[in-house]
């Protein structure tokens, strides 16, 4: 039996496994890779042979072109494979559509790297699945016990209610474009919401994206030159860099609303000039991130990148070792 850390390493360019000869979400091009989700800081371009869900290699592609990889090799959640001495599969991550934890195992061990990942449940994705394993790798972003996500029906009923409050204006919801969209607008579609969204265009592909893997979202429209002074009492779509910018102009008095997990801190929902703030994140909160550690039994928690003190001081008092990988080259900026 040989103990995880002699065979899986972090090394300048991510995390690699020796016996099998790849990394996982490296931060620069290697030869061989396995790749948790589409978000860029996770899938970066120029590699040799990338291993990931069809989904999260449909949206390489769209993103990146033929610079996502040499060679695409599709795995289904819960198929195995070998790669040199490895065994490795593909578990949900619950993240966004495609999202995978790696399970790899090897000499003995279980070691499972989870990737971005939260537990509730998504409408655009599928649901998180515990993996027992010897070592878990977890990623840390919002692990303070402050960050405790609200009931997403709540949030998605503020900005409905504000909607009905202030018809004359129009609602510009800052989402990132992989992944929030999606989920926001089918998360509006649960709560009855039917009629059409006015997204930008930057969000446009990924959003048929997700209907080519069968998440309907709807009548998605363009803003358009034409049409942008008719949207008040409408939900229009953009990334968090345009709702305050020259785009927003010519809206009807545009009222900004932010869909993110760091909405939950005040400051920031106001450098950003956010009106209404929605506590809307894909990341796992506090309450997520310590069950989990339970759930997965693992003796040992290895920690990716994120506010790792306080979970690995967590981690110490349930009788599990921590270790701070501090892995750089992981962004919040999908959040
Ligand atoms: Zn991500
Ligand atoms: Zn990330």
């Amino acid at each position: 039996m040989a103990r995880p850390e002699t065979w899986l390493k972090v090394t300048p360019k991510g995390l690699f496994c020796a016996p099998g000869d790849f990394y996982v979400d490296p931060h620069s091009a290697v030869e061989r890779a396995i790749i948790t989700h589409g978000h860029a800081d996770h899938a970066r371009p120029g590699h040799g042979k990338v291993l990931a869900t069809a989904e999260t290699l449909a949206i390489n592609a769209l993103r990146m072109g033929e610079k996502s990889a040499r060679e695409a090799q599709a795995l289904a959640y819960g198929e195995t494979i070998r790669i040199g001495e490895v065994d490795v599969r593909l578990a949900p991550a619950g993240h966004v559509l495609g999202s995978a934890q790696v399970v790899m195992e090897y000499a003995g061990q279980r070691v499972v790297v989870s990737g971005d990942y939260k537990r509730r449940t998504d409408p655009t994705c599928t649901a998180f699945d515990v993996v027992p394993c010897d070592v878990f790798i977890t990623e840390a972003t919002f692990a303070l016990p402050v960050f405790r996500h609200p009931e997403d029906t709540g949030e998605i009923a503020k900005l409905l209610a504000s909607v009905d409050r202030n018809s004359d204006r129009a609602h510009v919801v800052g989402v990132y474009a992989l992944g929030k969209a999606q989920r926001v607008m089918a998360l509006l579609r649960q709560a009855g919401y039917d009629r059409p969204f006015y997204v930008h265009g930057a969000l446009q592909p990924l959003s048929a994206l997700y209907g080519d893997f069968g998440i309907e979202l709807g009548d998605l429209r363009s803003v358009t030159p034409e049409n942008k002074g008719t949207l008040a009492g409408e939900i229009v779509l953009a990334p968090p860099g345009a709702t305050s910018d020259r785009w927003s102009r010519g809206l009807p008095e545009p009222l900004v609303a932010f869909a993110s997990g760091w909405m939950r801190i005040r400051q920031r929902a106001r450098q950003r000039s956010v009106e209404l703030p929605m506590i809307l994140s894909d990341h796992a909160d506090w309450d997520e991130l310590t069950a989990t550690i339970e759930e997965v039994d693992a003796g040992e928690v290895w920690i990716t990148h994120g506010r790792d003190d306080a979970l690995a001081h967590y981690a110490e008092t349930r009788g599990i070792r921590a270790r701070a990988l501090s892995m750089i080259g992981y962004e919040e900026e999908d959040e």
